[in-house]
């Protein structure tokens, strides 16, 4: 499949300086006009208003995010054989590991297309036009992966919808993934349902800080909120945890997180789960008078958009605050935000502000991030979504 390289974007005065900064994205204010006649997800050439060259790029005509970019060589030719090129070398990166991202957007010079391996299964998600346009050849170069037996697809995000595009979901190489995968993460180990679980069926990115938790837990109470299926809980427990409360909203996430304590071999009695609104549920703890030696907060994405990063703000203040009046003196609180449109400093001021109404004092112990195989580029803060402190009450 040749893609149309004969359309071009030429952009408005001026508006070259970030891609000559190689960010990798073009939005619709920045076009000038589009010459030819370039269908969803076709190859277009990006030039300067005086027609230097910039990058060639992925058309995306529903989105705001108009185009991104393939490569920054004008002698490249953007056809298969290139897709499957950077799907390998981005796969060769991963090392060994069972349970790995294999291909994460723009870091890997493949925006829009996540890619997740459990064993001897993919799971992808194409989550903008251009990556939808090369879906057949993103399938077989990802099932031609050393010892990938099967490829699924889980493009049902919101985003998709950004880009005009339908959710989409199911087998595209191989049969269909067992009911449970079980992977492991160093002393741990986790089943998932890649068919029904969020996103691609288990946050990858937590692997470093579930770790971490992991080792910090011995003898120690955590609560554990959003804990979705009980990652940072399972962690605690295998860590030698007192006990550990967990809360979340998804009853089955719940259910799964019930089975990886028995699949771990750990003390039932000594895991509790409760399925309910986090934010109710810190407020009824706090009125119970409860406190814990280790508090994670790792909600979801609460700003999806730069329009609801107030209100986020907001949601993060008040289950940082509770948080902290729920935190015994010297107890830590694991704390993190996963929306893109929250900066670290941002962030890092919002938890300020909950101590201080918390009437709490607290040091940083940890700056954390996305595990390395969710890599960030430097020309691209926008993939730095995910930020975390380990807080430390005076
Ligand atoms: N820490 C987890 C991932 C958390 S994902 C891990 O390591 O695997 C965020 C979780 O928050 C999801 O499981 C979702 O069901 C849950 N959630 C979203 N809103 C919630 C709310 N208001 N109250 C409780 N849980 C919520």
């Amino acid at each position: 499949m040749a893609s149309d390289s004969t359309a071009r974007l030429i952009l408005k005065p001026g508006k070259e300086k970030s891609l000559n900064r190689r960010h990798p994205w073009v939005f619709s204010g920045a076009i000038a006009r589009v010459e030819g006649n370039p269908g969803s997800g076709e190859t277009v050439r990006i030039s300067s208003h005086g027609g230097e060259f910039l990058a060639q790029a992925a058309f995306s005509p529903q989105s705001q995010i108009r185009a991104r970019v393939w490569s920054w060589v004008q002698g490249d030719t953007i056809d298969a054989g290139f897709i499957a090129d950077t799907v390998r070398r981005s796969a060769a990166r991963r090392g060994t590991a069972g349970a790995t991202r294999l291909i994460h957007g723009e870091a890997d010079g493949l925006p829009g297309i996540v890619a997740d391996r459990y064993h001897d299964t993919a799971v992808v998600q194409l989550l903008s036009a251009g990556a939808e346009y090369w879906r057949d050849t993103l399938a077989d170069a990802l099932a031609a992966i050393h010892g990938i037996a099967r490829v699924y697809e889980r493009s049902d995000a919101d985003v998709r919808a950004l880009e005009g595009l339908e959710p989409r979901t199911g087998a595209l190489r191989g049969t269909a993934p067992p009911h449970s995968i079980i992977i492991g993460e160093g002393a741990v180990q986790f089943g998932l349902s890649v068919a029904s679980g969020h996103k691609t069926g288990f946050y990858l990115d937590q692997s470093v800080s579930r770790a971490r938790l992991g080792a910090d837990a011995a003898g120690r109470d955590v609560l554990n909120c959003f804990c979705y299926t009980g990652g940072f809980s399972i962690a605690a427990l295998k860590g030698g945890a007192k006990s550990t409360l967990s809360i979340d909203s998804s009853g089955p996430a719940l259910a799964l997180a019930r089975d990886n304590v028995r699949l771990n071999g750990l003390d039932e009695t000594r895991a509790e789960w409760q399925e309910a609104d986090v934010f109710k549920a810190l407020r009824e703890l706090r009125d119970q008078g409860r406190t814990f030696d280790l508090i994670v907060l790792d909600p979801p994405k609460f700003a999806p958009t730069p329009a609801t990063v107030e209100r986020a703000a907001r949601a993060y203040k008040d289950i940082n605050l509770l948080g902290f009046k729920l935190l015994r003196p010297g107890g830590k609180l694991y704390t993190f935000s996963c929306s893109g449109g929250v900066s670290a400093d941002l962030f890092q001021k919002i938890v300020a502000g909950a101590a201080s109404d918390a009437e709490v004092e607290a040091r940083i112990e940890a700056r954390l991030s996305a595990a390395p195989d969710h890599p960030v580029l430097l020309n691209f803060p926008e993939g730095d979504y995910l930020k975390g402190l380990v807080l430390q009450r005076c």
